[in-house]
């Protein structure tokens, strides 16, 4: 048996970024750049009126006030989209609308706020000071052309989205989403729409690690059901070149029909097979025609842990993220927690801010490895280390938050 971190290096100690493809714009969010992002423009592309209002020489308005307005002659409306046909001369303002050119000559913006108009727009009252560049956006104030705006490596939020659409990317370069296959294994299993007969149960780990698969950015292909016998199993785990990472649930216990590890090592490599924790020992890796293989154990929340422990860091490897862990922090126990000292042990629980700040933490129901609605109750798992037993209320471990993204706070 290998401990929890050495299994976590061994994985990931071949694990590449995947390469990358070009996407639509908006098919790119929360995918990992794989090339800078140049800016083929100035943004602003020009220098343009952050306000409605009047577009006017400052030295005219200098010494405007509600009193004593300053009278400007308009010689022209510029929309947004518009663009000016004269310059300003003394004297002389435009109407202007945020995000139109400023027009030559004019060299600040009195919002309209400040004006009034008379003779039916054709005379503008100024009704306060400018100075010159109040209200004016310059050209390249946020992104000069040919400036880097998105490095590779950085994941695309939506601002990112709106940046490269500002620049005119309209395909960015990203790291490819890995295939991921999905194997189910055990005669007993049936299909969700069936009701079980006797010694039957419903195959809820290929949904369950499809729906991992997918929350953490890979494409699953539920693959089916092998039955508890080397011809079935071989047939489904000799896909696996066909595909990014293959994982499998069942079948790696000490059972009497346990084959998948005796067709992992038939079909490829076995790196290891146990890890010193629970739930879920039994987790299998290796590759197979060199795509990497996990063989996690069958029981609901056995199978998911091992998913999160070991397989979702690889696929956001697989997609180019650095960010390979999700949160971790220290929470105080609420009730006393006894576990056996040989593994680490890995405890569904409930985590929630303390009264006095911090954080505090509850059991979220019945830990056995089979039942799956505390791991639905739960946000997070508490990681109690080996060697030690007993963890009376109000101990402080370690926990890792599965309703937080790797790289938050
Ligand atoms: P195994 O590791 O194959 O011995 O399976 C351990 C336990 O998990 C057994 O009780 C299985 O019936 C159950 N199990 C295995 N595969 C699945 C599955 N796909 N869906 C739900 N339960 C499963
Ligand atoms: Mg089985």
């Amino acid at each position: 048996m290998i401990s929890v971190e050495e299994a976590r290096q061994r994985v990931l100690e071949r694990i590449e970024p995947l390469p990358a493809e070009r996407v639509d714009l908006l098919a790119s969010l929360g995918r990992v750049l794989a090339e800078d992002v140049v800016s083929d423009i100035d943004v602003a592309p020009f220098d343009n009126s952050a306000m409605d209002g009047y577009a006017v020489r400052a030295a005219d308005v200098a010494d405007a006030s509600e009193e004593r307005p300053v009278r400007l002659a308009v010689v022209e409306h510029i929309p947004a989209g518009g663009f000016p046909s004269v310059s300003i001369g003394p004297g002389e303002a435009a109407r202007i609308m945020t995000g139109a050119p400023i027009p030559d000559g004019a060299d600040a913006i009195v919002m309209v706020e400040r004006t009034r108009e008379e003779d039916d727009g054709r005379t503008a009252l100024i009704l306060a000071p400018a100075q010159a560049g109040d209200h004016i956006r310059r050209r390249g104030e946020d992104v000069r052309a040919g400036e880097v705006v998105l490095e590779r490596g950085k994941v695309i939020g939506p601002a990112a989205i709106g940046l490269m659409a500002a620049v005119g990317c309209a395909r960015p370069l990203v790291h490819r989403c890995p295939r991921v296959a999905i194997v189910a294994t055990g005669d007993e299993l049936v299909e969700v729409e069936e009701f079980p007969g006797p010694g039957k149960i419903r195959n809820s780990n290929s949904y369950s690690l499809a729906a991992q698969v997918l929350s953490a950015g890979g494409v699953p292909h539920v693959l089916g059901v092998a039955r508890d016998d080397v011809a079935s199993t071989t047939a489904l785990l000799s896909r696996a070149s066909e595909f990014d990472l293959m994982v499998t649930t069942g079948g790696v216990s000490m059972g009497d029909y346990d084959v998948v590890r005796d067709v992992l090592e038939r079909l490829g490599e076995m790196d290891f097979w146990k890890v010193a924790m629970r739930p879920g020992a039994p987790q299998t890796h290796g590759t197979i025609d060199g795509t990497p293989f996990f063989g996690l154990p069958g029981n609901p929340t056995s199978t998911m842990v091992g998913f999160e422990l070991f397989v979702r860091p690889v696929i956001r490897r697989m997609l180019g993220y650095r960010a390979l862990d999700r949160p971790r922090h220290a929470v105080t126990l609420a009730h006393d927690v006894r576990k056996k000292p040989d593994r680490r042990y890995f405890l569904r629980a409930r985590v929630e801010r303390g009264p006095e700040g911090g954080y505090v933490a509850r059991l979220s129901g019945p830990q056995s490895s089979a039942v799956l609605t505390s791991m639905h109750r739960a946000n997070a798992l508490l990681v109690l280390p080996e060697g030690a037993s007993s963890f009376p209320e109000g101990s402080v471990v370690d926990c890792i938050r599965l309703d937080m993204e790797e790289g938050t706070p």
